[in-house]
């Protein structure tokens, strides 16, 4: 069966110190509480190698927050998915809706990332979701089944091995409003509906699909008690051992 997750995104948060110390208190935390799902941290770049040396002996994994599409070259300022790889990355996320938003990255782009990643054998977390203005229209199930579609839907079904879906409404990202546990439960069955018509029931019931949008410790086991939800992409509460601890022991 599929893997429950809860995936910590730091987002531009945590200086070196910060995050050491973060890392440490988690690592104690989660040796005192049963683990009972996959635990990712993605802190940013300049602070990855320190991570994986602190997870060493820990439950925690280490995931990155982006990664350039190219093998190398002249783009400054980027990060291939191979160095993510020599620095023992095995995870990253790709189409997170601030990266769409801010860094201009669409479905063309993400599409050669997930080429990338998945030539690299890294596991993708892909990140997805509709804006306020699609939810209100009723247009959020279109929305998604074309993000999905012009992106991962096509696909070898033995990628999706590597792959972890994030349904992110960008409505609820940061904003303190959660998509409601029968709201996530419906997009996510709906999402579940278009990998078994793509790959199959075998293949889509091995594909853990998160939700993202304002997950706490107070409404988190209420939103992974639904079927179709497989656990959380967290953004603000991961920046808080006791908050993240909270969310991870909801499994
Ligand atoms: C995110 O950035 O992926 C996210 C879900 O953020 P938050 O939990 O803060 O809404």
């Amino acid at each position: 069966m599929r893997n429950n997750i809860v995936a910590g995104n730091w987002k531009m948060n945590n200086d070196a110190t910060q995050t050491t110390t973060l890392i440490n208190d988690l690592n104690k935390a989660l040796e005192e509480v049963s683990v009972n799902c996959r635990v990712l941290i993605s802190p940013t770049s300049i602070n990855l190698t320190s991570a994986v040396a602190l997870t060493q002996d820990s439950v925690i994994e280490v995931a990155a927050q982006n990664m350039h599409q190219a093998k190398n070259g002249a783009f400054t300022g980027e990060i291939s998915a191979a160095m993510l790889n020599d620095v023992g990355i095995k995870s990253v996320i790709l189409g997170h809706s601030e990266r769409r938003t801010y860094f201009g990255e669409d479905d063309q782009i993400l599409t050669e990332k997930v080429a990338s990643a998945l030539e690299n054998n890294l596991e993708i977390i892909f990140c997805f979701g509709e804006s306020l203005e699609d939810r209100k229209s009723g247009n959020h199930f279109k929305v998604v089944e074309s993000q999905l579609k012009n992106v991962v839907l096509s696909l070898s079904a033995s990628s999706w091995k590597h792959i972890v879906l994030a349904y992110e409404p960008v409505w609820a990202i940061g904003t303190g409003e959660t998509a409601s546990p029968e709201q996530a439960q419906e997009m996510h069955a709906y999402i579940r509906s278009l990998l078994v018509s793509t790959y199959g029931t075998s293949v889509a019931e091995h594909v853990s699909i998160l939700y993202g949008g304002s997950v706490k410790p107070t409404n988190a086991k209420e939103i992974f008690s639904k079927e179709d939800v497989d656990g959380g992409l967290i953004g603000g509460a991961s920046l808080k051992a006791s908050d993240f601890t909270g969310i991870i022991t909801s499994f």
